[in-house]
């Protein structure tokens, strides 16, 4: 057994090129072979967000605090409340983010594809997309 220390694993800020406002990343796992899978706790301020991105095999998002926000392309921007698991279908675009008053948090739980390719990222996500 491994236990990763909280102290240990200090806070990352998320890139500004992939995010909208700011974001910060506490890693949780990053899976060793044959594990491919990721789990990142994630805390956007209020109406942060990521850019347009898609995951290879698909993510699982679990809204742990705050108010949140999730769109797929095409579809409507949809609330997320504490306890709401969105999942997104692989190889589709999305962003996610906090509400434009609450700060939100979420843990963000991925695979890597059959090369090893992670996420795919676009272009941000405008403030009318938003909205
Ligand atoms: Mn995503």
């Amino acid at each position: 057994m491994k236990i990763h220390r909280a102290a240990a694993r200090p806070t990352k800020t998320a890139p500004t090129d992939k995010f909208t406002g700011q974001v910060f990343q506490d890693e949780v796992l990053v899976g060793q072979p044959p594990s491919r899978m990721r789990a990142t706790n994630v805390t956007f301020n209020p109406g942060a967000r990521t850019a347009w991105h898609q995951h290879p095999v698909g993510q699982t998002l679990l809204a742990v605090s705050g108010i949140g926000r999730v769109q797929v392309e095409g579809g409507e921007v949809e609330e997320l409340f504490p306890g709401d698991t969105a999942i997104i279908p692989p190889n589709t675009r999305h962003w996610h983010g906090a509400a434009p008053n609450r700060i939100f948090t979420h843990l963000a739980m991925s695979e890597t594809g059959d090369n090893g390719a992670g996420t795919e990222w676009f272009e941000k996500v405008s403030d009318d997309q938003y909205q």
